[in-house]
């Protein structure tokens, strides 16, 4: 099936052997769709692209809640040849113009509730059709309803594009990361074996389809091993606890796990379960040790991003090592390097670079951000700072830009939040650089105190009077309710040194 399109015929080889097995389960445990199904509603789609003009290389950008049809959309764009272009929901209308202005897509799809807003937008930057898709409406449903199945996918090879998605922008602009059908496939083969899924896995799909974790990592594992999922619109720990009986894997971010924690019954509600992945932000020791304590399951940590998909993993069999990401996976290179891109020697930090087919093929139309990042050796440099242990699990201690330099020191973030989340009273913190006339940067922490704790500067400061060179402690604790993360659980370290950057002037 779809033998001429590269990465479609890699994620329908399950549906086309058993299209009537179950991809997605109701509450009741019922098969609504099966992967037959998936595919007749994304070549219906692909229909739908072509008649409204989308030719191959197109970008179709979508803006929408998560839901199935947005599913078939991805998968539909696939076949057509275009470039599908996803959008985080939370982007306001002046975000859109700067996503749409600068990938220039022939169809937008919006949220209907959103139209009248971002009608002008769209028709500011040139694109051709716009269509809403809401959670059971919309004019692209419609159109979809009008065709039928029994799509010719278009011809694809391994480089050309299959999505474009844009980095999150923690530190600077959105880049629109450019993704090859073979980096896709590759990786998603790659960690469908490397976690074992098989078509008797059931996934906890409570990912939004935004983003790499959900869109890629989830939906693509669960085609390419015919598994079926419970696809949830949105996170919600009680749903989640309560699809756990009927599943056997859930794929989230650590905020998924701390909040999970807070429920009742969740050692016997992951009984049955036989694999929790965590990944796109780093999982407290603390949170991996009580997770195991209560379900007598370790979290497989991987780490990835946008550009290269995944990178490392914990191993499925062996120790999954609490505050590492694992190693790198199979067919993935990882080194860490000084900024020239030398290696350095065992045990030391530096910046993790990457190489393999899984990598990006570039920024969309920024070539000197590609030359600067890329190298023309194939090496990404990731601008995450880490270090191999002796037995060869990679260790992320934040990224490059977080890296704090005070008195001439660096001063590594992790490694404070560290000791600061270990003092009584501390539920969590984050560890920022802000100007300083005296040493250039000051360390801040950034403290979320534990209910009813008493939050006093000289107890903290107190507490790490010996754990930790004088040089790194922190020159202030500020307290908050909790620390701003975005949707996908990164704390936002660019926006708190910009909140507090007069803190020592
Ligand atoms: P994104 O492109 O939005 O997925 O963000 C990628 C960034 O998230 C990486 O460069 C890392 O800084 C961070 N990240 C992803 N997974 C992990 C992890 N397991 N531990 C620590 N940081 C992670």
């Amino acid at each position: 099936m779809y033998e001429m399109n590269y990465l479609a015929a890699r994620l329908a080889a399950a549906a086309e052997v058993r299209p009537e097995a179950p991809f997605l389960l109701n509450a009741e445990n019922k098969a609504t769709l099966s992967h037959g199904d998936i595919w007749k509603g994304a070549e219906r789609m692909a229909a739908t692209l072509v008649r409204l003009g989308v030719r191959p290389g197109d970008r179709v950008a979508v803006q929408a809640d998560k839901s199935i049809a947005m599913l078939e959309l991805y998968l539909g764009a696939v076949l057509a040849g275009a470039v599908f272009l996803p959008l985080n929901t939370a982007y306001v209308a002046g975000e859109v113009a700067y996503f749409l202005g600068d990938a220039r897509p022939h169809l937008f799809v919006c949220d209907p509730a959103r139209l009248d807003e971002l009608k002008p937008v769209a028709d500011a930057a040139g694109v051709a059709h716009l269509l809403t898709l809401g959670a059971d409406s919309g004019t692209l449903r419609d159109a979809q309803a009008s065709e039928i199945p029994g799509f010719h996918a278009v011809a694809r090879l391994a480089d050309d594009l299959a999505a474009i998605l844009y980095t999150s922008g923690t530190t600077g602009r959105s880049k629109g990361a450019m993704l090859s059908h073979r980096a896709l496939a590759s990786n998603s083969e790659t960690l469908r074996h490397y976690w074992q899924f098989t078509a008797q896995d059931v996934l906890i799909h409570a990912l939004p389809i935004y983003h790499t974790h959900g869109l890629f990592v989830a939906t693509n594992i669960t085609l390419l091993a015919g598994a079926s999922c419970v696809f949830m619109r949105k996170f919600n720990a009680k749903d989640v606890l309560a699809a756990m009986s009927r599943a056997t894997a859930l794929m989230g971010v650590p905020t998924f796990y701390v909040r999970l924690l807070h429920e009742e019954g969740l050692g016997e509600a992951a009984k049955n379960m036989r694999l929790f992945v965590s990944g796109s932000a780093p999982l407290l020791t603390e949170t991996h040790d009580e997770w195991r304590k209560t379900t007598g399951h370790a979290i497989l940590e991987r780490y990835g991003m946008t550009e290269t998909n995944m990178n490392t993993s914990n191993p499925y069999e062996g120790e999954r090592r609490p505050g590492t990401v694992g190693f790198p996976l199979p067919g993935v290179e990882l080194k860490v390097c000084d900024q020239a891109g030398d290696t350095l020697p065992d045990g030391e930090i530096g910046v993790l670079e990457v190489r393999g087919a899984n990598l990006f093929s570039g920024y969309w139309q920024m070539p000197e951000k590609t030359a600067e990042e890329l190298r023309e050796n194939g090496w990404f440099i990731t601008g995450d700072l880490g270090t191999i242990d002796p037995d060869g699990y990679v260790h992320i201690v934040g990224r490059g830009k977080d890296l704090i330099i005070s008195g001439g020191f660096n001063v590594y973030p992790k490694e404070v939040e560290e000791a600061v989340d270990a003092l009584p009273g501390v539920l969590e913190s984050a560890v920022i650089g802000v100007p300083h006339s005296d040493f250039g940067e000051g360390v801040v922490a950034v403290v979320v105190p534990l209910p009813g704790a008493d939050e006093s500067q000289a107890s903290l400061a107190a507490g790490l009077e010996g754990q930790l060179a004088k040089f790194k402690q922190p020159k202030r604790f500020v307290f908050v309710k909790e620390l701003p993360r975005n949707s996908m659980g990164k704390v936002q370290k660019k926006q708190m040194r910009e909140e507090y950057v007069g803190l020592f002037t």
